[in-house]
């Protein structure tokens, strides 16, 4: 006999479901989410300090965005692929007003994977060449071209070969420095000592780098101030491109619009998935009118069934609405400097708390077994994100075995500062209960 609605609908999903990133289907299952709050069969709530899969920037079910679907649904969903509609002409000009300069061209697919095969295939058709550069421990996508430079070891194992020049460079972690250096002494030796390794290895035909802002999937790693424009630095030595994924930093997150203005860095190539549709799947590819004429005369070709598409794009004009007239980006920065205070309180009281970082609402707090070897907590950990949930707080984390174990912490932007204030409150009883005071 199952004790809950939830147990009973899990106990069915065990038989009909391919498990893949959810393997034991043990988290509950949801029925209604709003603002920061997501509802169980059960009728249990917990904040959501994941945004679903960190894309409710704005909130779960936003009345703006619930409007936008239904108002789609009656005006048109799905057009043939070469075929525009004025929402998504007004969302071209309202992305490209948003856009770094001197980036001014754009289009829409619907995955962040997507988005970053598109601009890995627009670098290789302006540049001629194929090999692409990413830094280890990033996460750009599931697809081949986006997967190539996945460089976290369980998504790349038993696949077979991946694309041909495809390279690492060190991780721009401060905390665990890869070189066991110290910023600002360093001097970017990770991403100098990266190159000189991929020149040594590259057949002459280096074509991009790819970035996050802040790598999330990998344990909210921020790379020291100034990192990226040393990484530009290196890539137009070689005149390659300069790719930034902001699946997860674009739209506000970090409290700025983009995660690169943080060092005042515009790519060559920018992409944006998740925040953009608020869940609804849109993503964005972005560049230069120079490099989109390049692309174009060499005869870029990147298509799928869901180009340019109605409906998501009239999500994403409300979504850059409710951004705009909630002053989300400012909201990041503020709630996120009052959420990051509350947390490196808790990491001056409790030693398994190794390292609180990032900015705005996107944050890593690291669970170390000592604060000297910084080997990761992992069973605590785990007893910690589950007694969490028990007390109404959902937090996702991000993991390699004995390397590291961080919760990423990312609530809605929209997120109360009396949420916030629970939150931290739950996840202090939580940490007493399972290490004590
Ligand atoms: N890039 C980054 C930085 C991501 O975090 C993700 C997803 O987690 C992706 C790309 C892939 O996006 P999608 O899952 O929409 O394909």
């Amino acid at each position: 006999m199952s004790d809950s609605k939830s147990d009973e609908l899990l106990a069915e999903a065990r038989q009909l479901f391919i498990r893949s990133f959810a393997s034991d289907f043990t988290l509950p299952v949801i029925a209604r989410a709003e603002g920061a709050t997501i509802t169980d069969v059960d009728g249990r709530e917990y904040l959501d300090f994941s945004s679903g899969q960190m894309c409710a920037t704005v909130g779960h079910n936003h009345p703006r965005i619930a409007e936008a679907v239904r108002s789609a649904a009656d005006r048109v969903v799905h057009i043939n692929s070469a075929m525009l509609s004025p929402e998504v002409i007004a969302l071209g000009r309202r992305v490209v007003e948003l856009l770094p300069r001197p980036l001014d061209r754009v289009f829409f697919l619907s995955t962040g994977g997507e988005s970053n095969e598109a601009a890995l295939k627009i670098a290789k058709k302006v540049t001629g060449r194929y090999e692409i550069v990413g830094l280890a421990h990033s996460f750009h996508g599931s697809t081949s071209g986006a997967g190539a430079s996945t460089f976290i070891p369980s998504r790349r194992a038993g696949y077979g070969p991946t694309m041909p020049g495809s390279f690492a460079i060190p991780v721009p972690d401060c905390y665990r420095c890869p070189l066991a250096l110290t910023f600002p002494s360093c001097e970017y030796a990770c991403a100098r000592v990266g190159f000189d390794l991929v020149d040594r290895q590259s057949v002459g035909s280096l074509a991009a780098v790819i970035a996050e802002p802040i790598l999330g999937t990998a344990g909210c790693v921020e790379p020291p101030p100034g990192y990226f424009g040393e990484l530009q630095r290196l890539a137009r030595q070689r005149e390659m491109l300069l790719v930034f994924d902001e699946a997860q930093t674009g739209l506000g997150r970090t409290g700025d619009m983009w995660g690169g203005d943080r060092d005042g860095v515009a790519p060559d190539l920018l992409t944006i998935s998740k925040t953009l549709g608020g869940g609804i799947p849109l993503a964005a590819t972005a560049t230069t009118a120079a490099i989109e004429e390049k692309a174009y005369r060499e005869g870029f070709h990147f298509f799928t069934s869901h180009l340019n598409e109605p409906l998501p794009a009239a999500v994403g004009l409300a979504v850059l609405d409710v951004i705009a007239e909630e002053k989300l980006v400012e909201a990041a920065r503020d709630k996120g400097a009052y959420l990051k205070t509350g947390l490196l309180a808790l990491k001056d009281r409790y030693e398994i708390v190794g390292d609180v970082r990032g900015r705005g609402l996107l944050m890593g707090l690291d669970f170390v077994a000592d604060r000297v070897s910084k080997r990761p907590a992992e069973a605590q950990a785990e007893a910690i994100t589950r007694e969490c949930l028990r007390r109404g707080l959902f937090l996702a984390a991000t993991r390699q075995a004995g390397r590291y174990w961080v919760w990423r912490v990312a609530p809605p932007l929209t997120i109360s500062h009396a949420e916030i204030d629970r939150s931290l409150e739950i996840i202090e009883a939580a940490i007493r209960t399972v290490v004590g005071s």
